[in-house]
């Protein structure tokens, strides 16, 4: 046997500390809060899958995996084939569902090498798992995705009992489950057209229609985070649930129906303070301009680590537990906030982006609301430059010791 080679030094390691610049700092003991009073709510009798697509919304997959799978989580959902081998390649054994479509041989066959589930829309993939299953010796697990409204993935619902029905004969294949997706489970009472309603009408037909012949169904499941906080009746053996596990409820009505603490923060240094005058223009465009003398803080972090570029001039950070205003065009690796009214603030200093100071919290919402998205988008945003940490300990507590990088 050879000695493998060292693994290369992450570029965190590369550079030195990791909180040099700008970080993301994920809580996990928020992670495993989250995934208890989850479970909770949803009682013994329904599964939670952690949805961890998307680097686990930008907070990190492996770590928030380990967290979310130590407090109760039975599986995981992932977006794409490579991140469920993520998940493998790590150690992590627990069921994996790819919630992405994937339609070449070659990624089935990747499918069953690695355990995985593959997401079964048509005909076409039913057939595909069977034929290479069946050389294999192996049986290949899939779920089988109803479309019922949402007019994306699965096939239409109402061909589902006949497609059960194919899946239940091939014998290299195993039906683990069959499932549906809600478009508008995060609408407001008043602005629900009752699309969930039908949504859950049409999939309970297919269900009924499988009793009938005779089919069984295996794990039924139809509700994201929405779903799941907003009716008991929607869910069924699984939730699928991803910004909730992250602390934040998908819509304002459905704050409170569970507590949920945001796993991440988002914090960057100082690198440069500088006094102007008053009626001096400040960066790209001078879009802002000092309407007194002022003292102007460059703060490590722009648009090409996550922070919408759209929020220019109109976000704050948090130092020392108060508001300090972004002030110009933000760039790709940099921004400036207005530091006159915090005269301790100083090179090295950091400031949060997103996150809790005191009695002062930024959230996702608060970016998304301003730049017209959603907090889904923000949170997936820090996926490129930003080292990630890993800690076990409440919000806007500072941590002196023992974070660990994740690469
Ligand atoms: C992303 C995704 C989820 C999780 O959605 P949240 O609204 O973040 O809870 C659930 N199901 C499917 C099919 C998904 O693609």
């Amino acid at each position: 046997m050879t000695s493998s080679p060292l693994a290369p030094p992450s570029a965190t390691e590369e550079t030195g500390e990791a909180r040099q610049r700008a970080w993301v700092e994920v809580n996990t003991a928020a992670i495993q809060a989250n995934v208890r009073a989850l479970r909770r709510h949803i009682g013994p009798a329904t599964q939670l899958m952690a949805v961890v697509k998307a680097d686990a919304y930008g907070h990190g997959a492996l770590p928030v995996a380990r967290a979310a799978l130590e407090a109760g989580a039975a599986c995981f959902g992932v977006a794409t084939l490579a991140e469920g081998v993520q998940l493998r390649r790590a150690g992590i054994s627990a069921p994996v569902l790819v919630l992405g479509n994937l339609t070449q041989a070659e990624e089935l066959r990747s499918c069953l090498r690695w355990q995985l589930m593959p997401t079964i829309s048509s005909m076409r993939e039913a057939l595909l798992c069977q034929n290479l299953a069946s050389g294999s010796g192996r049986s290949m697990a899939v779920q089988l995705k109803l479309d019922t409204g949402m007019t994306r993935l699965g096939v239409d619902w109402q061909e589902g009992p006949r497609l059960v029905a194919a899946l239940r004969g091939m014998e290299a294949v195993e039906l683990v489950g069959i499932y549906s997706h809600l478009a508008c489970a995060d609408a407001a009472p008043d602005e629900d057209d009752g699309l969930s309603d039908r949504q859950q009408q049409r999939f309970e037909a297919v269900l009924a229609g499988l009793q009938e012949q005779g089919l069984a169904a295996g794990c039924r499941h139809l509700a994201n985070s929405a779903g799941t906080l907003r009716s008991h009746r929607q869910h069924y053996d699984l939730v699928r649930v991803g910004l909730a596990l992250y602390g934040h409820p998908p819509a304002a009505h459905l704050a409170g129906v569970v507590p949920l603490r945001p796993a991440l923060q988002i914090h960057a240094r100082v690198t440069l303070l500088r006094q102007v005058g008053a009626g001096v223009g400040v960066s790209y465009g001078h879009r802002f301009r000092t309407s007194r003398p002022s003292r102007l803080a460059v703060v490590s972090i722009g648009y090409a680590d996550g922070v919408p570029r759209m929020l220019s001039n109109r976000m704050d950070v948090l130092f020392e537990g108060r508001r300090l205003p972004q002030v110009g065009a933000i760039t790709m690796d940099q921004l400036v906030i207005d530091a006159t009214d915090a005269p301790r603030i100083e090179v090295g200093s950091i400031v949060t982006l997103l996150g809790k100071q005191g009695d002062e919290a930024i959230g996702p919402v608060d970016w998304s609301e301003r730049c017209g998205t959603i907090p889904w988008e923000i949170l997936c945003g820090f996926k490129h430059r930003l080292p990630r940490l890993a800690v076990a300990a409440d919000p806007g507590v500072p941590t002196p010791a023992g974070p660990t990088a994740e690469p």
